[in-house]
C-alpha cells in the first residue's frame, strides 16, 4: 500500500444503498470492485454524479477519528440538490460511513497515512432520452481507500496562474461533481505540457478562485487571505478549518476577492498554499504568470503554511485539543 498510487487500493467491501424512485433501501455490504449498472445509466451520459472526500485517522489512543463528517455530509446533500439527484438521508449516510470504517478498522493506516473516504452518488435510470430531466433512481456507496501521505512534506509545487480560463461553469463551481473536473482537465493538462506545472490557479478575468481540486490561500506571518464563498468555487472543509484554526492561532483572517496582480505582489513577501482534504495544505513554490516563472516568497520556507497544517494534523491525530468539535470517534 505504501507505494501504491493514491486512491487505487480499497477496502474489499463498501456500503451501498439504492433509491428506487421513492425511497432509499437499507444499506448493505457489497464487494467494492464492481457495480451493477445499465450501459444507458443516466450518470454515464449526463453526468448525474457527485461525491465527497474525507479522511479517518488512527489517533494516538488507537481510536479512529473521522474529520468533520457532518460537514461533508451536508455538502454532499447540497451537491445532490444541485444535480436533482435523490438527496441522501444524513443519518443513513453517516451510518454507512461509520459501518464500513468499523468493519475494516484494522486497515486504517497509522499517521501520516489515513483512510480516504469517498461517498459517491450516481443517477442510474436506464434512459438516454432523459438528457434534460433528472434521474429517478440512484445508487449511493462508500468506497474507502487506505492512503499514505499525499505529498512529501516539503514538496513545493509549480503552478500556472491562468487569467484566461475558468475551471467550470460559474454557477456550478460549488458542486462537488465529476463534470467540473472534466471541464478543468484539458486546461491543467495543457499547462503541464507547456509549462511543466502540477496545477493551475484559475483566475478568470484576474479573479483568483481556486485550482482544479484545491482552494487557494495567501498566508504571511500575520494574515490569511482568501476569496469569500460563492457559486464559482468549491467550499472546502479544509479551507474552513484553516480559517478557524488560523483565527485561533492569532492570524487575521480576511475573506475578500483577490486579483491576479495582487497575488503576484503578495508572493514577493508572502506564502501561497493550496488546501484540500488529500494534502491538507500544500505550499506553492513557483508561479508561472504571463510566461515568466516567479519564486514564491523568495523561495523561503513556508513556515506559516506548515504551522497551520500541523495544527490540523494534530487535531486529526488527537494530539491537539479538538476545540471546534471536528472529530467523530468511531
Ligand atoms: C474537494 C475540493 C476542494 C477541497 O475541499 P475539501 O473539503 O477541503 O477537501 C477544493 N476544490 C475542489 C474543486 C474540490 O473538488
Amino acid at each position: 500500500m505504501a507505494n501504491a498510487e493514491f486512491g487505487t487500493v480499497f477496502f474489499s467491501e463498501m456500503t451501498l444503498a439504492s433509491f428506487d424512485g421513492e425511497k432509499w433501501s437499507d444499506a448493505s455490504f457489497v464487494p467494492s470492485d464492481r457495480l451493477p449498472m445499465h450501459p444507458a445509466a443516466h450518470v454515464l451520459h449526463y453526468a448525474s454524479t457527485c461525491f465527497e472526500g474525507m479522511k479517518a485517522f488512527r489517533a494516538n489512543d488507537g481510536a479512529i477519528n473521522v474529520f468533520r463528517i457532518d460537514d461533508h455530509i451536508r455538502r454532499m446533500q447540497n451537491s445532490a440538490r444541485s444535480l436533482y439527484l435523490p438527496v441522501p438521508d444524513a443519518a443513513q449516510l453517516k451510518s454507512m460511513i461509520i459501518d464500513v470504517l468499523k468493519k475494516f478498522q484494522d486497515q486504517v493506516p497509522v499517521f501520516p497515512g489515513s483512510a480516504y473516504i469517498r461517498p459517491t452518488l450516481i443517477g442510474t435510470d436506464p434512459a438516454i432520452g432523459r438528457a434534460a430531466a433528472p434521474t429517478r433512481t440512484a445508487l449511493l456507496y462508500i468506497l474507502v481507500s487506505p492512503v499514505g501521505d499525499y505529498f512529501a512534506a516539503d514538496a513545493k509545487m509549480r503552478v500556472l496562474l491562468d487569467t484566461d480560463n475558468q475551471r467550470c461553469a460559474p454557477h456550478f463551481g460549488n458542486v462537488k461533481s465529476g463534470g467540473n473536473y472534466a471541464s478543468a482537465l484539458g486546461l491543467i493538462q495543457k499547462a503541464k505540457e507547456k509549462y511543466n506545472t502540477a496545477q493551475v490557479i484559475f483566475a478568470p478575468n484576474g479573479d483568483v478562485q481556486e485550482t482544479g481540486a484545491a482552494n487557494c490561500l495567501l498566508i504571511n506571518d500575520t494574515e490569511i487571505l482568501t476569496k469569500p464563498l460563492n457559486s464559482e468555487f468549491l467550499p472546502g472543509v479544509t479551507r474552513d478549518s484553516l480559517l478557524k484554526a488560523g483565527a485561533k492561532l492569532g492570524y487575521k483572517v480576511t475573506e475578500r476577492n483577490i486579483s491576479a496582480d495582487e497575488l503576484m505582489e503578495w508572493i514577493k513577501t508572502g506564502e501561497v498554499a493550496l488546501s484540500g482534504t488529500a494534502a491538507v495544505l500544500a505550499p506553492v513554490g513557483e508561479i508561472v504568470y504571463k510566461d515568466e516563472t516567479y519564486a514564491v516568497n523568495g523561495g523561503k520556507e513556508p513556515v506559516n503554511a506548515k504551522r497551520l497544517r500541523k495544527y490540523l494534523n494534530d487535531v486529526q491525530q488527537g494530539l491537539e485539543t479538538d476545540s471546534f468539535n471536528w472529530v467523530t470517534k468511531i
